[in-house]
């Protein structure tokens, strides 16, 4: 009889194992337990023994077997949430936004809209605080992102500093834009992260499309694309996708594939422009100009490629290779003054990574100038003095390049490092018809002085404003009159015309 009582447990084990009644299990194994003991201080009756003995053994087994199927289960659910979510943010990852935005299509008539957001300048917090302050900066970003959403939206971490918001009902355009807008908004508060004041700003793309939209595509690259858009547009934070952005992207994708190859189709080149000195005539350096030569397609001129380079993080083995060939094949003589980027100033290896370099050769130090503009250094000013200074260190000068086209103010200039200020040639442009143009040269021109700063006008083209100059004691000139931006060796250009590869 015992042996058929048995049976009655055979379920009992099976729902307990599946469902994991961990709890439950455990308490019957406890009450079993304790009936044993009460039964066994009773005069002895071994049918009732052997049967609480056999209901305990029963619901042990079921304990143990609850446990190993609920940890199981646990883990399996574990793998399942981490394959889905972020692990820093524990935010949606890519793969379940692109799941959602799939399971909207199957929905009925409404309309829904991404925002692609990426954040400004990630890196150089990463670079300047490490990566436990970014880290917890990215939380706290997830965080505040967050409140901007209802509860039926969801955000997701798309990677490193960009995030994507999928909002799946929406009335309007402009209630998607308001998200973003309020987004922005909370972005741009100051924070406090692990005692560092840390500042950031964000831009935004916004796509919008209807469910039952069958061309609604790839959403997520539209508000991708805004975004990038949004980002061009240096001051704007938010932009709406709109279809003429397409041909803009597909552009600059080529320009961006480009680029990758230039250097090991040696396809870039440099070239360099004379400074002269206005009151001996003398040559006293170069600037060094970078020239992206495709071929049969022509120069990309550096204002549309730079950009891209910086946007893409190219821009470092860029200047590495423009560097290295200043210091092996620049001119022999007087400075040479090389353009930096705002990556590299706010880079924290980058002057050691110059003094490498200078080790590798026999350059002096004291030939080179690095060239900065004001909007560069603001942009992250602590990190930019600390580079200066350590190139300064080396024995290299700082110029101010394009000075007073930009916001740097007169403590600034002499709390830096800065040895030169470049006169930007839009000021020369108007001298000597322009009164405005006029005045402020003559100013930069008398400010320079007092600050004991040499000074270049740059873009000179005319005798007469050669003149003008003269006039006030500018030190030094740049421009079409004194000579074009050159490769040093002739016959460079052919070499560079036919791509080895
Ligand atoms: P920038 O640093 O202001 O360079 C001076 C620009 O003015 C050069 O344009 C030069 O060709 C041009 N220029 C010189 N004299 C005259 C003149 O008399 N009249 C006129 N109208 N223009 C003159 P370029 O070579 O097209 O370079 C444009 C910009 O691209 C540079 O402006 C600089 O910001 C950037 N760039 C060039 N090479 C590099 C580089 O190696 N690294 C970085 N980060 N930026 C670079
Ligand atoms: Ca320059
Ligand atoms: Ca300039």
């Amino acid at each position: 009889t015992l042996d058929i009582s048995y049976l009655v447990f055979v379920p009992l084990i099976w729902i307990a194992a599946r469902a994991g009644f961990r709890r439950t299990t455990l308490a019957v194994f406890v009450l079993n337990l304790s009936v044993l003991v009460i039964v066994r201080s009773w005069p002895a009756d071994a049918d009732i023994m052997a049967l609480q003995f056999n209901l305990m053994t029963v619901s042990f087994v079921s304990l143990l077997l609850a446990s190993v199927f609920t940890s199981y289960r646990r883990g399996r659910e574990r793998l399942r949430h981490n394959a889905f979510h972020d692990i820093l943010t524990n935010l949606p990852n890519r793969a379940l936004l692109l799941d959602k935005l799939n399971s909207l299509k199957q929905q009925k008539r409404r309309r829904y809209a991404v925002l692609f957001i990426d954040l400004h300048r990630f890196k150089a917090i990463n670079d300047t605080y490490g990566h436990t302050v970014g880290d917890a900066f990215l939380i706290l970003v997830g965080r505040r992102l967050q409140s901007c959403l209802r509860p039926g939206d969801m955000l997701a971490r798309l990677g490193g500093d960009e995030f994507a918001a999928l909002l799946p009902d929406i009335a309007t355009l402009e209630d998607a834009v308001a998200v973003a807008e309020s987004m922005t908004e909370q972005l741009a508060e100051p924070t406090s992260v692990k005692g560092y004041e840390v500042v950031t700003k964000a831009s935004i793309g916004v796509a919008t499309a209807r469910t039952d939209d069958p061309d609604a595509g790839d959403i997520l690259q539209k508000a991708d694309t805004a975004m990038r858009e949004a980002k061009a547009l240096s001051g704007a934070s938010c932009v709406v996708f709109g279809s003429d952005m397409e041909a803009r992207v597909s552009e600059r994708l080529t320009l961006e594939q480009g680029l990758k190859q230039a250097i090991a189709r040696r396809e870039l080149e440099v070239d360099f422009q004379k400074v002269v000195s206005l009151a001996t005539g003398q040559v006293t350096g170069h600037e060094a100009l970078l020239r992206w030569n495709k071929g049969h397609s022509g120069y990309v001129p550096p204002a549309t490629f730079i950009p891209v380079a910086e946007e893409t993080g190219l821009i470092g083995e860029l200047s590495e290779w423009l560097v290295r060939q200043v210091l092996t094949e620049g001119p022999q003589e007087g400075y040479v003054a090389v353009n930096l980027s705002v990556q590299q100033l706010q880079h924290r290896g980058f002057a050691a990574q110059i003094a490498r370099l200078l080790e590798e050769g026999d350059f002096p130090a004291e030939r080179l100038v690095f060239e900065v503009t004001e909007s560069m250094m603001m942009n992250d000013l602590e990190s930019s003095i600390i580079n200066l200074r350590s190139l300064a260190d080396l024995g290299a000068r700082v110029a101010m390049d394009d000075f007073g086209t930009g916001y740097a103010s007169l403590s600034y200039l002499k709390r830096l490092p800065i040895h030169i200020l470049k006169i930007d040639r839009s000021f020369l442009s108007g001298v000597p018809d322009d009164p405005d143009d006029v005045s402020l040269v003559r100013t930069i021109l008398s400010m320079a002085k007092n600050l004991n700063l040499s000074v270049v006008a740059e873009g000179v083209e005319t005798e007469a404003q050669e003149a003008f100059l003269r006039e006030h004691a500018c030190e030094q000139v740049q421009g079409f009159l004194y000579g074009r931006p050159l490769p040093l060796k002739s016959g460079a250009r052919q070499r560079a015309k036919t791509p080895s590869s």
